[in-house]
């Protein structure tokens, strides 16, 4: 059974089991967690997705077929795929170490089918292998929250006190890091949402309170999970001269103007796309030393779309994952 979206829903298929192509390996799905993109992909959101399209891009499965020429791993060996579905190698971004905005670059679950199904092919370049510490559940939120909010994390530099807006799967993951690395991490939620307050704080986040307050301090970093453009300049509001702000996220509603004096002393603000295998290889080797710990809700593949209803209203703590 595969899963594809239909107005704003998931609806249910049968289709026959992929076959690798070269270089592909066939996987049979144990785990895929559900990323705020999906959404952005079944309400449309996002330009020119393949349709129709089987989302997810937090896969964990088991190899049960390799293609021509797929030698990278062996028939019963747990592989994980992330967002980064392939990339072309020529062009310049690829050539110079940022394949991540590779120009042909497919993306898994957008461009390329994903893990909301029983099985899923992969290019086998691009796969992972899972640190045994983690169940496939637990794994599958580490391949885009984790991956991610890796990658925002890294841009932020080396901040003694770090913002975190919007606290789902990626920012759960990041405070265990920076507590990790000694840094200081001030967690903001939705107004009133004291649980997810108090889940930031359990985690590691010294502070925890409504977005819209300022930290008791000011930061020196803050990075925007939440998919909400007026956040831009609340964070910035919050970071001191010379900070920084990180949007994480793949789409974001319009920023308001704000007054230049926000950014007027060198604050500046950047976004984050997508991932590269480096990432990939620096942050599994990483994960288990912290050892982050992913806090998962598992659903069966059948309730997909009451997981993505749960995650479009805030609430599911930590990750939601599907499994088959
Ligand atoms: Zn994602
Ligand atoms: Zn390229």
């Amino acid at each position: 059974m595969i899963l594809r979206p239909c107005r704003r829903d998931l609806e249910s298929v049968e289709l026959p089991v992929p076959e690798p192509g070269p270089g592909q390996i066939l996987l049979q799905v144990r785990a895929c967690a559900i990323c705020r993109t999906d959404l952005h992909v079944i309400d449309g959101e996002l330009s020119n997705p393949k349709l129709p399209i089987i989302p997810g891009h937090e896969i964990v499965g088991v190899v049960t077929q390799t293609g021509i020429g797929a030698e990278r791993f062996q028939i019963g060996e747990r592989v994980g795929v992330p967002w980064l579905g392939w990339t072309c190698g020529i062009c310049e971004y690829c050539r110079t170490g940022r394949e991540n905005l590779c120009e042909q670059a497919r993306f898994t679950g957008y461009t390329w089918d994903g893990g909301y199904a029983e099985y899923a092919v992969a290019d086998e370049r691009y796969c992972f292998r899972i640190p045994e510490s983690y169940s496939d559940a637990e794994g599958a939120p580490l391949l885009c929250a984790g991956l991610i909010g890796f990658r925002s994390y890294a841009r932020t530099g080396d901040p003694k006190r770090l913002g975190v807006y919007g606290f789902g799967a990626a920012a759960h993951i990041v405070v265990q890091v920076a507590k990790f690395h000694g840094r200081q991490s001030y967690a903001f939620t939705r107004r009133g949402d004291l649980e997810g307050q108090q889940f930031a704080r359990r985690l590691g986040a010294v502070w925890a309170g409504d977005s819209a307050t300022l930290p008791p301090e000011p930061l020196e970093a803050a990075i925007i999970f939440a998919p909400a453009g007026e956040l831009v300049p609340v964070a910035l509001r919050a970071v001191r001269k010379g900070g920084i702000v990180v949007c994480g996220g793949i789409h974001m509603s319009d920023i308001p103007s704000f007054p230049y004096d926000l950014l007027w002393h060198e604050r500046s603000v950047c976004s984050i796309a997508n991932l590269t295998r480096r990432d990939g290889e620096e942050f599994f080797a990483l994960a288990p030393r912290v050892p982050i710990r992913t806090v998962v809700q598992t659903f069966p593949l059948v309730e997909a779309n009451k997981a993505l209803n749960h995650l479009r209203t805030g609430k599911i703590k930590g990750a939601a994952v599907l499994v088959p």
